[in-house]
């Protein structure tokens, strides 16, 4: 483990957690005026005309008084639109992120690890990390689908308190074999996470699994649909399970603005849902006209809104600079760990960005950055 830093005081060293010393705060690069496509974002706003409307909603809002406090209207919203099972406990989360680290303390005890197969989100590491939780990844497999061997194996030798799969995966984009996904389930001896963040784009979902099996929670957001910047995630599982976690959200964890967003949102799923409509139109050409590009190596298929691809040996930082220095910003893998190497990340953008991307890549790989 590594230390906390010489420079803390001595005080701070004393009694600050250990695992501090190892962690780094999660890093966001600055886009600038660059194109933004390294973050998963929906790239299309909302049209002109509905701009008011949701404005004389937030106007109504009283900001002197909290928000209320069990989510009711919003919950309501979000089983009625996204057709979630009425059925099963539900959980808002100031973001998913947020129901990761409230799963994780749910578990948090002396001995309990933390579980999931890598390269994946770095989230479920960190927060169990960050909790004082050993973490153990399983490498994946061949084309990053779940080594289903290892992981059961690794199940049952290391007793996981919880198991996330990120469903699509990210940042490799592929949905894992279903059957090897049912095999841990099976193997797992403790709570299951499905992260569905990215099932606007997957259109597949085991939403229905955790009433046959009660020890599956299923996680989702509405950041990746288009709504990144409000913060809103949501957790589906046993009643009963959902009832004990909801006693480690914090009172009020979704303010009245996002609250009110959200379901002023979800009035207008159409919209949003013709936009991951075209998202995932547009992966298919991007991803077929990125493999054509010289000096690409390969692109991995992919059920999210972003595309994993390879470039040659040692050059991913290179390229990576190079289309930031003409006006593209995505994000580098190469180096986060050893089965990405000469990776990069590109999300799916508007037709445009998607154009200059592409444009800023050929011209990267053939001139140099
Ligand atoms: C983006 C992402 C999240 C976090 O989403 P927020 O709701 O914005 O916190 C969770 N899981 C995966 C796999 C993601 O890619």
């Amino acid at each position: 483990m590594t230390a906390l830093p010489r420079g803390l005081s001595a005080r701070a060293r004393s009694w600050l957690r250990p695992e501090l010393g190892e962690l780094a705060a999660y890093q966001v690069t600055a886009a600038g005026d660059r194109i933004k496509l390294d973050a998963m974002e929906n790239p299309y706003g909302w049209p002109e005309e509905l701009i008011p409307a949701w404005q004389e909603r937030l106007a109504a809002i009283p900001l002197n008084r909290y928000p209320d406090g069990s989510g009711t209207r919003l919950r309501e919203a979000l089983v009625a639109t996204l057709g979630l099972p009425d059925d099963l406990g539900l959980l808002l989360g100031n973001g998913s992120d947020e129901l990761i680290q409230l799963l994780v303390q749910a578990v948090a005890r002396p001995g309990h690890k933390v579980l999931a197969p890598e390269p994946t989100f770095v989230m479920y590491r960190h927060l169990a990390r960050a909790n004082g939780l050993d973490f153990v990844g399983v490498p994946l497999g061949p084309d990053f689908d779940l080594d289903r061997e290892a992981m059961v194996a690794a199940c049952r030798r290391e007793q996981p308190a919880l198991v996330f799969l990120a469903w699509p995966n990210n940042p490799t984009g592929n949905l894992f074999d279903p059957s090897a996904v049912r095999a841990v389930i099976d193997a797992a001896p403790g709570l299951v996470v499905m992260d569905e963040a990215y099932e606007p784009f997957a259109q597949a979902s085991y939403a229905a699994v955790p009433r046959e099996h009660d020890h599956v929670l299923v996680l989702r957001t509405l950041s990746k649909l288009g709504l990144a910047g409000l913060r809103l995630g949501y957790l589906m599982g046993a009643p009963g399970l959902v009832t004990e976690l909801d006693k480690l959200r914090l009172p009020y964890n979704i303010n009245a603005l996002s609250e009110a967003t959200a379901v002023f949102a979800l009035e207008h799923y159409g919209m949003l849902a013709g936009q991951a409509e075209r998202i995932r139109t547009d992966r298919e050409s991007l991803a077929e006209r990125l493999a054509a590009v010289p000096g690409v190596e390969r692109v991995w298929p992919s059920a999210a809104n972003f595309l994993l691809f390879q470039v040659q040996s040692g050059s991913a930082q290179a390229v990576h600079a190079g289309l930031a220095e003409r006006g593209v910003l995505i994000k580098n893998l190469s180096g986060s760990h050893p089965q990405l190497a000469d990776c990069l990340r590109v999300t799916v953008g508007q037709p445009a960005e998607n154009e200059a991307f592409l444009e800023a890549l050929g011209a990267t790989l053939r001139d140099g950055p």
